[in-house]
């Protein structure tokens, strides 16, 4: 590679998503000279995607709550949060001239619920403060010496004494993440935990799950059912596909399977269909029915519970002839069918990848990030902010509130050192 001009920032941030902007805008507050590049040859291009293009930018939680919903790992970001919480995110918004609204009680969108009108007010910011923006700018290489950075595109070469990691993770490698920044921060002598594709619909063994295919269960509880993995579980609505499920359920379960079922190749999980109810339930239900109404068949019966699809699929899976009434089936039929309401059994086989993952689940250990500052512990200048570090939080919210908390504390604090 033969360049013959470097260029000198005081901070370059690879990654224009909703990382790197927020770091751009809070490191630039601060009057230093910042540089961001991108490699596809638009910003935010991830970020107009989110929730179906309305961008769901935080949730209500507060940060307690917030933290816990990450898992264990959850803590790391209090003071990410601290910097900048889903208050301050909405009052920040309000400076910029979007207003947000939550509709729901949970779940924070910017009013119109368009994410064009977030991308362009940041944008609209990031001028203001006089970032400099280079797009199709896709960063090859970097090498760190003498306490400073020298950022290759394969046209350039930009030297700076901070260098913040923005570029995101692996899911919808459309939209711009593809990895690159575990190999940027291995590169400088950082690791990772192995990026596993996560929040997407997954693929089940059963065959019946055609026969269901666009019906939505409300409120649909998943366990896996290993002991060992039983803690792995999730609730919310589920939408059987063809060869599948998806659905918000589905999309948090699969944070937690995908590293599974890399291991184990297939994961047997249970799912409770009737929101909740236990075995007893079902039963007390049933009696009820059956004294309001002595003619229900036992298909009707289940349709008291469940759409009439899934209702045939689970009477055939417990030898129930539908058209009987419930006291003509026999015992060990009537057992096998409140069971199978309580508890149905699928097996996940597969996922469609990254290509289909949400976010991703893994990245730069978090053990090897300073949480104060999001300052490399290994490499001096050295700043990590959202997906490309080890944290996931669920759908609704989380992973852009947490790409913004962490872009926002990661820009800010390069200004402590300069
Ligand atoms: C379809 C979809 C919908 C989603 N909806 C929501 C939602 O509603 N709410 C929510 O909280 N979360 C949502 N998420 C997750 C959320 O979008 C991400 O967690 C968040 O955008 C991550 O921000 P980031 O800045 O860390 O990474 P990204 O937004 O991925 O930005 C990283 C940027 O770095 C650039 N880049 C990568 N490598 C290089 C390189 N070598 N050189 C230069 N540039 C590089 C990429 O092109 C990209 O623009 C959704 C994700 C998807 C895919």
């Amino acid at each position: 590679m033969s360049i013959d001009k470097t260029e000198l920032y005081d901070l370059v941030i690879i990654g224009a998503g909703a990382a790197g902007m927020m770091a751009a805008i809070a490191a630039a507050e601060g009057g230093i000279k910042v540089l961001i590049l991108e490699k596809l040859p638009k910003i935010a291009t991830k970020l107009k995607a989110t929730g179906g293009g309305k961008c769901n930018i935080s949730n209500t939680l507060a940060n307690e709550a917030f933290m816990e919903a990450f898992g264990r790992e959850g803590r790391f970001m209090q003071y990410a949060l601290e910097s900048l919480d889903q208050q301050a995110l909405r009052d920040f918004f309000a400076t910029l001239g979007i207003e947000t609204d939550v509709l729901d009680g949970l779940r924070i969108f910017p009013v119109g619920h368009q994410s064009q009108s977030i991308i362009g007010a940041l944008a609209n910011e990031i001028s203001r403060l006089g970032v400099v923006i280079h797009c199709n700018s896709k960063i090859m290489k970097t090498v760190y010496t003498d306490k400073n950075f020298n950022v290759y595109t394969n046209k350039e070469v930009y030297q700076t004494p901070k260098l913040i990691i923005a570029t995101g993770g692996k899911g919808y490698p459309q939209l711009g993440a593809e990895g690159d920044g575990y190999k940027l921060a291995a590169s400088l002598g950082h690791s990772f935990h192995m990026p596993h594709p996560a929040m997407m619909p997954l693929k089940v063994a059963e065959q019946w799950v055609n026969h269901c295919c666009a019906d939505t269960i409300a409120k649909a509880r998943i366990i896996v059912d290993i002991k060992k993995y039983k803690n792995y579980r999730a609730v919310g609505d589920l939408i059987f596909t063809k060869g599948g499920i998806r659905g918000p359920v589905v999309l948090d379960f699969s944070r937690e399977i995908t590293p599974l079922l890399a291991k184990l190749k297939e994961v047997p999980i249970l799912i409770n269909i009737t929101k909740g109810m236990s075995e007893e339930e079902i039963r007390t239900h049933i009696k009820s029915k059956l004294s309001d109404s002595k003619h229900y068949n036992t298909l009707q019966l289940v349709e008291t519970l469940l759409p009439s699809s899934i209702s045939q699929v689970i009477c055939t899976m417990a030898n129930i002839n539908p058209a009987l009434g419930f006291a003509k089936q026999s015992g060990v039929s009537r057992a096998k069918l409140i069971k199978l309401l309580a508890w149905t059994p699928l097996t996940i086989i597969g996922h469609d990848g990254f290509d289909k993952a949400m976010i991703t689940r893994g990245g730069i250990k978090l053990k090897e990030i300073n949480s104060r500052t999001m300052e490399s512990k290994l490499v001096e200048g050295l700043y990590f902010c959202g997906e490309v570090v080890d944290l996931d939080g669920p759908c609704g919210g989380y992973n852009l509130q947490w790409a913004f908390s962490s872009g926002y504390l990661a820009g800010s604090s390069t200004l402590s050192k300069i």
